[in-house]
């Protein structure tokens, strides 16, 4: 299938886990792939096994929270590969805590990666797509935004700020050729599960609620997801928030 070809795709956290599945995999249908996440030997190494592949692809160093930094890659990334037609934000972070101990500037780093990174990504790639009339954006929520789980406050408002963000700009750019979906995945076998660690006394089977008996997706599979809902064939699709979950939010 070449479903993405001549299409220039922008993909945060593309250093690793789905983001880098996901680079590859629009890469492997054609498309010339703008790799972006904060990690600079990593991301470097995402574009550069797409391009030994004989696909293009190219690596910018990008904190998708600082606005700044956000402008200057998609900017420096319209000029080398050409006007972003689809944007998929996958950079993400988490970390469990309680939520009465939990100190305020680890609350803002949890909603400004997750929330306010994703819009900036949007605002910055909208500018470009208004301008060519077309684009679709794929937004990487996760059923913690869309059921409670215990010592994830922000995780959850993060990604329920995603959902609705998802929404938001779907209904907004309706008429101007935009298409904005998001995908919510379940458990999904990647580094940042390492990363969330159990908070001291947490007794982790209340966490089973978000365990799949099919046990965690691989980030292939997400991605195959996520380009299907980036695809033509997802052309009636706005405003979606598709669950890919292994039926953890039945
Ligand atoms: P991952 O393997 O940790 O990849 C996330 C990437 O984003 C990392 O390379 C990370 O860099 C990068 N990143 C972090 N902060 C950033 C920033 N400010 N600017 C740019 N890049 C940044 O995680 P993943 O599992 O693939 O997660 C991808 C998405 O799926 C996230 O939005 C996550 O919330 C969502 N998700 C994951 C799961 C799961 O079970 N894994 C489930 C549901 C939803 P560092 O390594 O330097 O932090």
């Amino acid at each position: 299938m070449q479903r993405f070809k001549d299409e220039i795709v922008i993909v945060t956290g593309a250093g690793s886990g789905l983001g880098r599945a996901t680079a590859g995999r629009f890469a492997s249908e054609g498309a010339a792939v703008a790799c972006l996440d904060l990690a600079e030997d990593a991301v470097r190494e995402t574009a550069e096994k797409i391009g030994a592949g004989g696909a293009k692809a190219a690596a910018y160093t990008t904190d998708v929270s600082d606005a700044d930094s956000v402008g200057a890659t998609v900017s420096a990334a319209a000029a080398d590969l050409g006007r972003p037609t689809i944007l998929i934000n996958c950079a993400g972070i988490g970390k469990l805590a309680h939520s009465h101990e939990m100190p305020v500037d680890e609350w803002q780093r949890i909603i400004g990666v997750n929330l306010t990174g994703t819009f900036l990504m949007c605002q910055a790639a909208i500018r470009h797509m208004l301008d060519g009339g077309r684009g679709v954006i794929v937004n990487i929520a996760s059923n913690a935004g869309l059921i409670g789980q215990p010592w994830s406050a922000a995780y959850c408002a993060s990604k329920g700020g995603v959902v609705m963000l998802t929404k938001a700009l779907a209904d907004e750019y309706i008429k101007s050729g935009i298409r904005v979906n998001a995908v919510a995945p379940g458990g999904i076998e990647t580094p940042l599960q390492g990363k969330f660690g159990v908070p001291e006394g947490a007794n982790i089977k209340r966490l089973l609620k978000i365990t799949s008996p099919w046990g965690n997706a691989t980030p292939e599979q997400v991605a195959g997801c996520v380009a299907f809902v980036a695809s033509p064939e997802a052309s009636y699709m706005t405003g979606s928030i598709v669950s890919y979950d292994g039926g953890i939010t039945l």
